[in-house]
This record gives structure tokens, C-alpha cells and sequence, in this order.
């Protein structure tokens, strides 16, 4: 079971000691997820840890120590893969739209395998590994999206700017042959966030029979297949992650039948996630700055919004979420006036502090009681939080990261947002600063 050895009082003093809002990471229960993920999956393999969901390098260090290597798509990402003391060699380089320049930074810090998005991305990572005296291995993203249960090379999924179609690949073999790559992998992320595990196995093992096949008519020498993933984990709502207790046996069949050899490594096979390894380890604690009625609905304004969570579903997707409250607090060093929301008031619309209608974490939710001064807490949100959010926008302060490992604060920082002179190329560092004690 997930385990957790921070507590709600001590998060609520976590607010006390830095400040509201704060986002706090608990690696015990990060741990957790990577062991019940590797214990889900085929035994042999390689689980990419990918940083989109969460590029903090205290997260992605401690995922590191469990055994995951990282997924990496940016500039940004590779600093703190680095950062986090992944080996540049063992990272995953992938993402649309890679950059001549980006690539040249990425060769040049060590990364050497490549996930590829189009005959131009081939071209490009070739010309930077050439230009560095490099061999890129490079893995062809197939585009399977859409095509569940499809048999034979020729079916092709949607539209799609990722990675190649088929029958692209398939019409053009030339055009593989690139200086300064090989084609050695084969890379899947057909589907996202699966809580059906018939449908995700399904998905897998299509995504094997079609490397087999690619593998024999494009006569690629095999040695990483990366599966993709799509597990799941709730989002800013309360639950637990699903299980997948019979992949394991039916993903590890299809490989024997189709890629047999992978036991031994040839293929090395992959699997990627983001939010189930890191979904369930983070909460936003956050502050009710005002409460107010408005024609018939509750408002409890918050010191935290779209800006720090959700900025997704702000651009136009309003997700379900849900807070607990921890406890009653001065705000800001003023001593909350205590006035409760309206008598009868059990639902609350809980919006955010930016001035736009759009800034709103939830409406109708059940929270009864709220006062300016509550601390509220959103849990599941160690994953596509804050860097998925609309950081920039009106201004406000990063909140706080705290990472805490077996109950101790291992370190608390604040994502900088500064305007610098440009005088060239853009800071490399992660612009992780140190955050003070209130007191
Ligand atoms: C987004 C993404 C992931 C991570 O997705 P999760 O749903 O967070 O596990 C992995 N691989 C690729 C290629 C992605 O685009």
C-alpha cells in the first residue's frame, strides 16, 4: 500500500513555517508508485521516468535512486534530469519540434538516444550528433493512435503530429538512412491516463506485434522497445492509483510470442510514465483570502488558482476538484476575522485570486464552513500541477516546493520568475531558488 508519513497537521505546519500556498512532495509515496508500477510491469525492463508530469530534480533524483531513467523533452528538462544526477547518457531525448539548437546542447551535454518525430527530426539530430563527432540512437515514434486492434502495417491511426504513420515509414525506407543516427528502437505512446487495463494491455501488445512486424519489413536492428504507458492516477480529486495486476502476465506472453529475446535484453524493452509515479505524492495547501455571495452562490476566494494549478483545464476544461481543510490560521500575519460563509451555505464555487473569470478550481463543491483563513488542501497533484499551470499570468509569487522524505523536509525552494537581459543563449539552471522560514 501507499504509505505516507506526513501527516495534515504537519502540512498545515508546513504552511505556517513557509508560507501559503505550498505545494509539498512526499517521496515515501513516490517510492511507492515506482515499486507498484515495476511490479505491474514485464520483468525484464526499463521504466522512463517522464518529466513533463513533474520536472522538480528532488522527485527526479529520488526516482532516479529507485531505478527510472528520464524522459526528457526541452532544454528545461534536461537541466534538471542533469541536475537530478541522471546520467546524459542513459536520458531519453524526445518531443516534436526539437531545435538545431536544443539538440546541439543536449549531444554536447552526453545525450545519445533520441526519440524521433519525422524524417526532418531524423535529419536534424543527425546534422547536431555529426557536427559533434556523435552516433545518435534513435528510436521512430510510430503513430498508432486511434487504431486499436488494427492488424497488418498498412492501417494507420488519426491525424497526428507525432511521430511517423505507417505507411510514411513504410512508402520512404530511404529516407532512414541519416549520418550520425542509427535506428535502433521502436517507441508507442498511443494512449493516455488508461484506467481499463484490458484496454491498456490490448494497446500493448498491438504495439508489439506492430514492432515485430517493423522490425522484420524495415529490417532495424532492435534494441530498445519503448512501449509507452498510460497509467493512470487520479487528478486533485481523492483516491487511490488502479492497479494493473494481470499486465504483467499478458504483456510478458505477446513479448515471448513476438519479440522473443526481450528476457535477455534483445530488445531492451521500455515503458514511460509520468503521473502514476508522481501523481499521488503531491498536495497544494492554500489559503481562503475572502468569502462572498453572489446571486445565490457561495465564493470562497483562494490565494491560489489556475496560475499554480490546472492552468490546463483553465484555457477552456474545468476538471473536477476537491479540498480538505486543515485547519484555521492568521493569513498573510493578519488574524483571520473568522466570518463563516453565508448560514447554509454547503456548496462553494472555489476560485482563484487572478482576474479573470476563467480562475476557477472548482464549483459546487462541498466544503461547508470555509472562513478567510482556512487552509485547504488539493490532493493528487504531484503531477501536472505546478509547471502545467499558468505560472506567468497576473504575476503572483511560485508557491513554495517542499520535499519531504520519512517525515523530514528535505528541501523547500520557489520557482524564480524574472525577467533577465538577454545577452545568449537562456539560463540553463532550473531557477530553483531557496525559500526562508517565516520565522
Ligand atoms: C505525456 C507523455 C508521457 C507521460 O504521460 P503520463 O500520462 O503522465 O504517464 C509519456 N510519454 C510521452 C511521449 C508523453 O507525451
Amino acid at each position: 500500500m501507499t504509505s505516507s508519513t506526513v501527516g495534515e497537521e504537519f502540512e498545515a505546519d508546513l504552511v505556517t513555517r513557509y508560507g501559503s500556498p505550498l505545494y509539498v512532495y512526499d517521496l515515501d509515496r513516490l517510492r511507492a508508485a515506482h515499486r507498484d508500477l515495476r511490479e505491474a510491469l514485464p520483468e525484464p525492463s526499463r521504466i522512463y521516468y517522464s518529466l513533463k508530469a513533474n520536472p522538480h530534480p528532488g522527485l527526479v533524483g529520488a526516482l532516479r535512486e529507485a531505478g527510472a531513467r528520464a524522459e526528457i523533452t526541452s532544454r528545461g528538462e534536461l537541466a534538471s534530469a542533469l541536475e537530478a544526477g541522471c546520467p546524459a547518457g542513459e536520458l531519453l531525448y524526445s518531443g516534436p519540434g526539437k531545435t538545431p539548437g536544443e539538440l546541439d546542447e543536449a549531444v554536447l551535454a552526453g545525450v545519445r538516444s533520441f526519440s524521433v518525430e519525422s524524417f526532418g527530426d531524423l535529419e536534424r539530430i543527425g546534422a547536431a550528433a555529426n557536427a559533434r563527432g556523435a552516433v545518435a540512437d534513435c528510436a521512430l515514434r510510430i503513430n498508432a493512435a486511434g487504431a486499436p486492434g488494427s492488424a497488418g502495417l498498412r492501417m494507420t491511426g488519426s491525424a497526428s503530429q507525432f511521430g511517423f504513420d505507417l505507411d510514411v515509414l513504410l512508402d520512404a525506407p530511404e529516407q532512414l538512412l541519416v549520418a550520425g543516427t542509427r535506428i535502433v528502437g521502436l517507441h508507442f505512446f498511443p494512449l493516455t491516463n488508461a484506467t481499463d487495463e484490458e484496454g491498456l494491455c490490448a494497446e500493448l501488445v498491438q504495439s508489439i506485434r506492430t514492432a515485430a512486424e517493423l522490425r522484420e519489413t524495415l529490417g532495424i536492428e532492435l534494441r530498445l522497445v519503448d512501449l509507452g504507458g498510460g497509467f493512470a492516477a487520479p487528478y486533485a480529486v481523492p483516491g487511490d492509483r488502479p492497479r494493473y495486476p494481470g499486465l504483467r502476465a499478458s504483456v510478458s506472453k505477446a513479448l515471448d510470442e513476438s519479440l522473443p529475446g526481450w528476457r535477455d535484453g534483445a530488445p531492451v524493452v521500455a515503458f514511460e510514465s509520468g503521473r502514476y509515479l508522481v501523481g499521488d505524492s503531491g498536495r497544494l495547501l492554500c489559503t481562503v483570502t475572502d468569502i462572498k455571495e453572489s446571486r445565490g452562490t457561495s465564493y470562497a476566494v483562494l490565494d491560489s488558482g489556475i496560475n499554480h494549478l490546472g492552468g490546463l483545464a483553465g484555457l477552456g476544461r474545468l476538471l473536477p476538484m476537491s479540498a480538505k481543510p486543515l485547519r484555521e490560521q492568521p493569513l498573510d500575519g493578519v488574524v483571520a476575522t473568522g466570518a463563516p460563509g453565508p448560514e447554509g451555505a454547503e456548496r462553494v464555487t472555489l476560485a482563484g485570486p487572478l482576474c479573470t473569470p476563467a480562475d476557477v478550481l472548482g464549483r459546487a463543491v462541498p466544503l461547508p464552513g470555509l472562513s478567510p483563513g482556512t487552509v485547504l488542501a488539493f490532493p493528487n497533484v504531484g503531477a501536472y500541477g505546478l509547471t502545467a499551470s499558468l505560472l506567468g499570468f497576473l504575476g503572483h509569487p511560485a508557491p513554495a516546493e517542499v520535499v519531504v522524505d520519512g517525515g523530514e523536509v528535505v528541501s523547500v525552494t520557489r520557482l524564480a520568475l524574472q525577467r533577465h537581459q538577454v545577452t545568449g543563449p537562456g539560463p540553463r539552471a532550473t531557477q530553483h531558488t531557496a525559500v526562508k522560514e517565516l520565522t
